[in-house]
């Protein structure tokens, strides 16, 4: 089985038996839980996509490792031309209004996992690598799902891990053994983690030589011994709604506190351990893969957004007024410019030495801050085109309700050629995009979501030739 299904990827889930607690309770099966399914459909198109007659030749490949068909998402990526048909599956993947799918993730681990253990041996002359072509194998023959446990609660930001009054605060090794690692600590916020088929844990900062038992890095069944996933309620309805919530009474992510309590984590599925000097590599892999995804996801996103804003106009009426042009033009100029961002990222990229062709890292960390900062702005576009109806009008059950719904049948109506039922289709529609907590879910992703905006910003001062460019200035002034 190189390529699965749907219902292959939710019956794996339904083998596994990770420990997962909901709202104060404990979940038994995520499968057939209401509100795990948003997260389930979402991830799931990727999988429809590999059988999409519309998506499969951007899905699929050849597997160089195994020789068997594969989607992108295991693939270890080869070449730019590998990354410019990922970059235009990210965007296409949008017509599916599913705004994280989060199978870019697979992608970000084992690329950096691959980079990662390949370095890590040539300098210590480990057998990591190995381990992590053990596991891209298994990814791409069973087409696995893999989660990323990165960031810590990480206590007091102004001490680092080994300064921190509770070590636990960042995740570490408390045993090493013949045959493994014990390692204690919890990860702050992995998204759809309950449902993956595999976690990948890694530091969310450099290690320095005294943070040795930090710098650890492996991949784990969700259902390890220790392992307790405390989910937040998610963004979505968790049923599937008539009128509301288009988007997110389908498609939403739930976010996840993972506790590790003593879990024990066999060598063969470690791939850092003590190694301080490459725990920032491995971030550093991983942030070119996910903010590069990121830039086309977002692209995707933007495409919904501003047909959201079309259609609404049309229906009230405005679509051709001054405002909203500038509108709709502005915001198709902030969707290409961030998909610029993907796609510079895509074709000015390198090949590292263990033959992973790694994106260009500053233009798609710049590209997801130019987008997290510009969804703001989408949202003021498309809240203030949309109208204050957006925000206020009542539910789909007072819209069906014997005496409420003739009077909003007739006080919604535009013109006779929209039916009033297609408008409040598409005010909820903007509602599910910019009103909704599925919308504040969104914001927060954008912002927070695969590495703050801040560090970001930081990541894409210290790449830029600032010298180059002030020696320019020098020659500019004859001072050179
Ligand atoms: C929707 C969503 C999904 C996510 N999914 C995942 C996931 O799948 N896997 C995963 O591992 N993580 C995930 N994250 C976590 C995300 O990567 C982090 O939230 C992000 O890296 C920021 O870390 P933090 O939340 O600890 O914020 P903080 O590090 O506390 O940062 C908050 C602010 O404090 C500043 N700050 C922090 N420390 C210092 C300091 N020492 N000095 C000065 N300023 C400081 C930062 O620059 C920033 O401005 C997700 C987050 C969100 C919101």
């Amino acid at each position: 089985m190189a390529i699965r299904t749907r219902q292959e990827y939710l019956a794996s889930l339904k083998r596994q038996k990770p420990r997962v607690f909901l709202a104060g309770e404990e979940v038994e099966d995520i499968c057939t839980h209401g509100r795990f399914l948003p997260g389930l459909n979402s991830v799931s198109i990727t999988y429809e996509a590999a059988h999409d007659p519309l998506f499969a030749d951007l899905s699929n490949l050849f597997s160089p490792l195994t020789g068997e068909p594969i989607t992108r998402w295991t693939h270890i990526q080869k070449d730019e031309k590998d990354a410019l048909v990922k970059t235009r599956l990210m965007r296409r993947l949008g017509e599916k209004l599913c705004a994280c799918h989060y199978r870019c993730l697979t992608s970000d681990c084992l690329n950096a996992a691959w980079v990662t253990s390949f370095e890590i041996d040539r300098r210590y002359n480990t057998d990591y690598h190995q381990m992590v072509q053990n596991i891209v194998r298994r990814a791409q023959e069973e087409d696995l799902v893999i989660g990323g446990a990165i960031v810590d609660p990480k206590g007091d930001r102004r001490y680092r891990p080994a300064e921190q009054p509770d070590p636990d605060m960042y995740l570490h090794v408390v045993e090493k053994r013949a045959d493994g690692i014990v390692v204690k600590g919890a990860k702050a916020h992995s998204t759809a983690a309950p449902y993956t088929n595999m976690l990948c844990v890694f530091p969310c900062r450099p290690m320095m030589a005294d943070e040795k038992e930090f710098a650890v890095a492996f991949f784990t069944p969700v259902d390890a011994p220790g392992i307790t996933f405390i989910c937040k309620e998610p963004p979505s309805p968790g049923e599937r709604r008539e009128l509301e919530n288009p988007v997110s009474s389908r498609f939403g992510q739930l976010e996840t506190f993972i506790v590790f309590d003593h879990v024990f984590v066999p060598w063969e599925n470690v791939f850092l351990c003590g190694e301080v000097e490459f725990s920032g590599l491995m971030l550093s892999v991983f942030n070119s893969f996910h903010t590069w995804h990121k830039c086309a996801c977002r692209a995707a996103s933007m495409d919904t957004a501003i047909g959201a804003l079309s259609l609404i106009t049309d229906y009230n009426g405005t679509a051709q007024a001054p405002h909203i042009r500038g509108y709709l033009t502005d915001m198709i100029l902030s969707a290409e410019l961030v998909y610029a961002a993907a796609l510079a990222a895509a074709v000015d990229g390198h090949t590292h030495e263990s033959g992973v062709y790694i994106p260009r890292r500053i233009y798609g960390n710049a590209g997801k801050v130019f987008a997290a900062m510009k969804l703001g702005e989408e949202r003021y576009f498309l809240q203030e085109a949309g109208g204050g109806v957006v925000t206020t009008l009542g539910s789909e059950k007072d819209y069906f309700h014997p005496v409420t719904g003739p009077y909003l049948e007739k006080y919604l109506c535009t013109r006779d050629d929209v039916a009033v039922v297609d408008r409040v289709k598409a005010i909820k529609l903007v509602e599910d995009l910019v009103a909704s907590p599925f919308a504040g879910w969104y914001h927060g992703m954008c912002i927070s979501g695969g590495a703050t905006s801040q560090t970001l910003r930081e990541r894409v001062l210290a790449d830029y030739n600032l010298q180059g460019v002030r020696e320019r200035a020098l020659r500019a002034i004859d001072r050179k």
